[in-house]
């Protein structure tokens, strides 16, 4: 089945006693059992449910994996994966992430014994020095958020399965329709589905899909064990807007490249972040395993200061001022005040992450529309 195809007919079935052709949403916390221990399949909610079950397939269909499991956020289904961990095992995760797997990792996992080591894995070596007799997991991120910097997944991979390590990509920036990393060798895959899957700024939620069946088996079990498991409602909403996931990521990148151009042409801009870009160092690695771009990009005016990037975020009138990205309007986001305010200051600025820099989440808007927005906006700011 072709990509197009997949979207809309992953994980829907009609439905077994009505024939609706839409999942329905089954908002039900048990089921009755016919005897003790003889049930249709389904005990309770927080181990099954008929609409989650609908969307964990759908999950597994656009990752090209054979399960998904479905949590009620993304950092829920980090959460997971963390606990396949014990006291004193290390973890090699990227020096440039979302903020908020920073905090679960740094702040939650930390006192637990579990060991991080943060590095940039735009270089593999740098991974490879960092792997001991300790070592269990390495996370990736690519693209990065916010700075849009990309890791060789299939180079990362090949160095897990080297050393018996499992390798799991945070892959909520591309989304499954950009970039499949269990195709290059990954052995989870993690989204945050607040954001493309879902896709309209309606629900949050977190997904996992893999291939392996002891790692479901093992996954599943913390997941009904520890309980952070979506609504009903919430795997609707989910499984509803992955059907558009691929004509939407479409747009997201034509959009996304035309204001990447528009940005860089702009005298006012002093850097952008898009690994679309040839001279992006992490052009030729982008562009061999993801299908396109996407819709997010980051950039730094030339007026470097604090009052600038905020004179431009309080001046866009169709960019909203807003955390989150991946809906189909457009986001403006300051990373240093906003989604990246958990990292120290100083932490954030040695990993290049500067108190000016802006992001935005390109929405699915009029391409010439959203530019106008933007000139504006930085016209204001640098006459101010
Ligand atoms: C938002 C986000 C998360 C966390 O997901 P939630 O659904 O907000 O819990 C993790 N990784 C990335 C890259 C994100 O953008």
């Amino acid at each position: 089945m072709k990509r197009a195809t997949k979207y809309i007919h992953a994980g829907s079935h009609p439905d077994p006693s009505t024939g609706a052709i839409m999942t329905p949403i089954y908002q039900t916390s048990t089921y009755v059992q016919d005897a003790p221990g003889v049930n249709k399949g389904y005990e309770y909610a927080r181990s099954q449910n008929p609409t989650r079950e609908a969307l964990e397939e759908a999950l597994a269909v656009i990752e090209e994996g054979k399960y998904g499991l479905a949590f009620g956020s993304g950092v829920a289904a980090t959460d997971a994966i963390m606990k396949l961990l014990k006291p004193g095992d290390e973890v090699i995760a990227a020096s440039d992430m979302y903020g908020g797997t920073y905090r679960l990792f740094s702040k939650i996992f930390s006192k637990f014994g579990i060991v991080f080591h943060y590095v940039d894995m735009g270089i593999l070596q740098n991974i490879e020095e960092r792997i001991n007799n300790h070592t269990k997991l390495i996370w990736v991120e690519t693209p990065t958020n916010p700075l849009m910097n990309i890791a060789d997944i299939r180079g990362i991979a090949s160095i897990a399965q080297k050393h018996g390590l499992i390798m799991c990509v945070d892959n909520t920036f591309a989304s499954p329709a950009l970039q499949n990393p269990l195709s290059l060798g990954a052995d989870i895959v993690m989204h945050s589905a607040t954001k493309y899957l879902g896709g309209h700024s309606d629900v949050i939620q977190g997904a996992l899909v893999m291939n392996d069946k002891a790692l479901r088996d093992e996954l599943y079990f913390i997941q009904k064990s520890c309980g952070a498991v979506p609504g009903p409602m919430d795997c609707f909403l989910v499984l509803r807007g992955i059907k558009t996931l691929g004509i939407r990521m479409e747009r997201h990148s034509q959009n996304g490249a035309a204001i990447a151009h528009f940005l860089r042409a702009n005298p006012a801009v002093k850097k952008v972040y898009w690994p679309g870009f040839e001279d992006h160092p992490g052009h030729e690695i982008a562009k061999n395993q993801m299908k396109d771009f996407g819709g997010m990009i980051s950039f730094e005016l030339k007026l470097d200061t604090m009052e600038a990037a905020r004179t431009l975020l309080s001046n866009t009138k169709l960019f909203s001022l807003a955390e989150s990205l991946g809906g189909v309007e457009s986001l403006i986001n300051h990373p240093a005040s906003m989604t990246h305010a958990s990292i120290p200051r100083d932490e954030r600025i040695k990993n290049g992450l500067s108190d000016t820099l802006i992001r935005l989440s390109v929405g699915i808007e009029d391409a010439e529309d959203l530019i106008a927005d933007l000139d504006h906006a930085i016209q204001l700011t640098v006459t101010s």
